[in-house]
């Protein structure tokens, strides 16, 4: 298996190649920006790029997927219910100050319960609203890892102060979807280092005591 993760862009989007050497084939989450590297990462590794996975929509995290598909041909996937983000680029990258990038509609959405991901490394989809009204984590059970976007970070949670964010909710999301997750399951949040599910249940301040098992 191939699993790399590193940060892209101005706001450090944690972006994350998973590839399988056996097949030669690969999946990208959260190609933010950097495409270029991105890409010359795939094609030193000898892998084919087969899904483009998008956790939500923010600039940070979505700004270079079109430009990775130009590249490849491979799918863009985004739940539909941050298709509003898309409309709101141009501010976003005002927010930033960056050049808009050019977006397009998903080719496929990502719906809870959903599988991705390649077939020896698939993903479940868990559906988590709360940063935005499309935000989704994406769990790959046989690697006991899960990609949290901006839902859960280590030691924080994600803002809700921006278009579509719900404070409740994403305590909603994180405490009924991201919690249930054993314990050692690896968390590879959408910026900073990666934690577990087990060190966010015992130590997030942003998560209620009876969270606590
Ligand atoms: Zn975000």
């Amino acid at each position: 298996m191939i699993c790399e993760t590193f940060p892209v862009g101005p706001l450090q989007c944690n972006c994350t190649i998973l590839g399988d050497e056996q097949t030669g084939e690969a999946i990208v989450i959260d190609p933010g920006d950097e495409i270029s590297r991105i890409h010359r990462r795939l094609t030193a590794l000898g892998l084919t790029l087969k899904q483009i996975l998008v956790t939500h929509a923010h600039i940070d995290h979505i700004g270079g997927a079109l430009r990775l598909k130009r590249l490849t041909g491979a799918p863009i996937f985004l739940n539909e219910n941050d298709l509003p983000q898309l409309d709101l680029m141009q501010m976003q990258a005002a927010w930033i100050g960056v050049p808009t990038p050019e977006t397009a509609p998903p080719d496929e959405t990502l719906a809870d319960g959903q599988v991705v991901g390649l077939p020896s490394y698939p993903a479940q989809v868990l559906y988590t609203p709360g940063h935005t009204q499309g935000s989704i984590c994406l769990h790959f059970a046989r690697l006991n890892l899960l990609i949290a976007g901006d839902t859960l970070f280590a030691g924080s949670i994600g803002r809700t102060d921006l278009p579509g964010g719900d404070s409740a909710q994403i305590i909603d999301s994180i405490e009924s979807r991201l919690l249930a997750l054993p314990d050692e399951t690896r968390v590879l949040p959408g910026h900073g280092p990666a934690t577990t599910i087990g060190a966010e249940r015992r130590t997030n301040p942003w998560l209620t005591p009876s969270d606590l098992k």
